[in-house]
């Protein structure tokens, strides 16, 4: 066999079917056992990094596997107490705002109070003349008229 190893033959190579003509070629041509080596390398690394990084996983699963119960009740802590803050923070809301609430309108109803007198003021004292002189102007009738008179 003289012919270099072809990609499928480097396949089958490193999928471990290995037969005795591989064997041989990779054995007698430099070319060929230099780029096995090189893909041998270069797939020795790729599996190294592939178990650091399993390897990594499987050191945190078990900080991942242990943490959850702690990060969750904290997390819960942390709902509690922020539910707990929006609460006060409503209800101080809410105070407030009833404070505000009760202080406008006592002052809408001193507006109003206010309002209302001198209403009650203006009206006898600017309407008076003006309803004189509609009940005068346009009475009801003569006859209620001349009953008045009499
Ligand atoms: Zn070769």
């Amino acid at each position: 066999m003289n012919e270099h190893l072809s990609p499928e033959d480097i396949s089958r190579w490193f999928a471990g079917e290995r037969n005795s003509e591989l064997e041989r070629h990779a054995g007698e041509c430099e070319e060929c056992s230099a780029r096995l080596d090189r893909m041998e390398s270069a797939l020795a690394e790729f599996r190294g990094s592939a178990h650091d990084w399993s390897a990594a996983q499987s050191a945190s699963a078990p900080q991942m596997e242990w943490r959850p119960p702690a990060r969750h009740s904290a997390n819960r802590y942390i709902l509690a107490l922020a539910s707990l803050l929006v609460l006060v923070s409503a209800s101080a809301y809410w105070h407030s705002r009833q404070q505000t609430r009760a202080a406008e309108m006592a002052r809408a109803d001193a507006l109003f109070q206010q309002v209302d007198t001198e209403i009650s003021r203006a009206v006898p004292q600017t309407m008076e003349p003006l309803i004189n002189l509609v009940t005068w102007g346009s009475g009801p009738t003569d006859e209620s008229q001349n009953k008045e008179m009499r």
